[in-house]
């Protein structure tokens, strides 16, 4: 059932209290990388030019309860500040003083305000009801557009809109984008529906693997967790990185995939380093076995090669996970041309979703997020999506 949204929602003259994911990484003061606070824009916009008074709220690292100077929001304000022209209130070092209150009930139509981290109080993480009852007491309306934090039970995304039963409580425009494509844009996929999965771990995946490879069409195994596969096929994979608790499974998804007809493409050469990698790695590109000394740290080029052809006739792509080290550029090729065979497919037509921090992280270093039809904000939220889950924080709100 589709959730209400904000831009359906009466706005004016209201206070507005909106769930953002502000968790953005900050090195010196510094945001490195604004995304999160960028696609919470739309939402912002949409109360303030309505004459809205925008109240939002988020979570910033690990404070584990208790003030901590550099888990500050102070350089989202400023940030937030830059990206919308306009000031942006940033009342006290704490959500629920007496300052932060005033400064909520004095805000105008058309203003905005930044609450301070809300970890750093213990109710946020516990979920504590009296914590957000405080923060209920803010809003005439409450918004979900957190979707990275979407996945939590955390205090401001279930128990703050549980406490506003009876006021309006809708996503955001993030949230509804995200949802749009991780999860009803993939219930019915346009065919041939292909799956790219790598990155670190089989164990991150497994569920992901799961829900969708009874509607792939073919699913495209890379990274670190193409290893498991491959000793469970029998393979020499030498030092590569194996989880061995997780071989059965892995025995088990290739059975299913027989079963099902999915065609499951695995890594047949490797871009091989020493253990020694980081610094000057010996690399080796090899076909099949790996022999020991050596660790498959990306897909090699007749790997690439398959992978693109199969890319080239997708219809609907879903891609999580690095197909190798691509932060090391010596390991960064296979992921490059997947990210490029995925765009490339996208030009011509095809619908993609890049979900997964690091795969992100990836597109975006390699300049070809706009290219993608939709790259996620989320990055464990994205996987439990695409893992067919559905969060508390989102069911809760009214239907549309
Ligand atoms: P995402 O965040 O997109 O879900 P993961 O966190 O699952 O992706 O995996 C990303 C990490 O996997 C990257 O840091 C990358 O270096 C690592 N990785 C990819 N391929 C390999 C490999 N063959 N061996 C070791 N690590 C790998
Ligand atoms: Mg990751």
């Amino acid at each position: 059932m589709p959730k209400k949204t904000i831009a359906a929602t009466e706005v004016s003259g209201k206070r507005v209290l909106i769930r953002v994911d502000f968790n953005v990484p900050i090195e010196d003061g510094k945001i490195t990388d604004d995304r999160r606070i960028a696609s919470a824009l739309p939402t912002i916009q949409s109360v303030i030019s309505r004459g809205g008074r925008a109240i939002l709220m988020s979570h910033l690292g690990r404070p584990e309860g208790e003030f901590q100077a550099e888990d500050s929001l102070a350089p989202a304000a400023k940030r937030l500040s830059e990206l919308l022209g306009k000031p942006v209130a940033f009342p006290s070092q704490d959500c629920t003083d007496a300052a932060a209150a005033a400064a909520v009930a004095n805000l105008k139509n058309g203003e905005v305000l930044l609450l301070e981290n809300l970890r750093f109080h213990k109710g946020e993480k516990k979920g504590d009801a009296a914590f957000a009852a405080k923060l209920a007491a803010y809003g005439d309306v409450y918004v979900n557009d957190a979707f990275g934090t979407s996945h939590r039970p955390d205090a401001s995304m279930v128990a703050v809109p549980q406490a506003m039963a009876g006021k309006p409580r809708v996503s955001g425009l993030l949230v509804e984008k995200e949802i749009k494509f991780l999860a009803e844009a993939i219930a019915k996929p346009a065919k041939p529906f292909v799956v790219v999965l790598g990155g670190a771990k089989v164990s991150d995946k497994m569920g992901c693997i799961e829900h969708l490879m009874p509607k792939a069409d073919s699913i495209l195994i890379g990274g670190a967790m193409a290893y498991t596969f491959l000793k469970a096929l029998g393979r020499q994979v030498g030092d590569s990185r194996v989880e061995q608790d997780r071989i059965a499974d892995a025995e088990r998804i290739l059975d299913l995939a027989a079963s099902l007809k999915c065609d499951l493409l695995l890594p047949t050469d490797h871009v091989c380093g020493n253990q020694f990698i980081g610094s000057p790695s010996q690399t080796k590109v090899v076909e099949d076995d790996i022999p020991d000394g050596f660790m498959g740290l990306d897909i090699g080029m007749s790997t690439q090669g398959a992978f693109t052809a199969v890319l080239r006739k997708a219809k609907t792509i879903v891609w999580n996970g690095p197909m190798g080290v691509f932060e090391w550029s010596q390991f960064s090729q296979g992921t490059h041309q997947v990210a490029k065979a995925i765009a490339q497919a996208t030009t011509n037509g095809a619908l993609s979703i890049v979900g997964g921090g690091d795969t992100a992280a990836a597109v975006e270093k390699f300049g070809l997020a706009d290219k993608m039809t939709h790259v996620s904000t989320g990055g464990g939220a994205s996987l439990e999506m695409l893992e067919g889950k559905k969060f508390e924080s989102v069911e809760l709100l009214d239907n549309a």
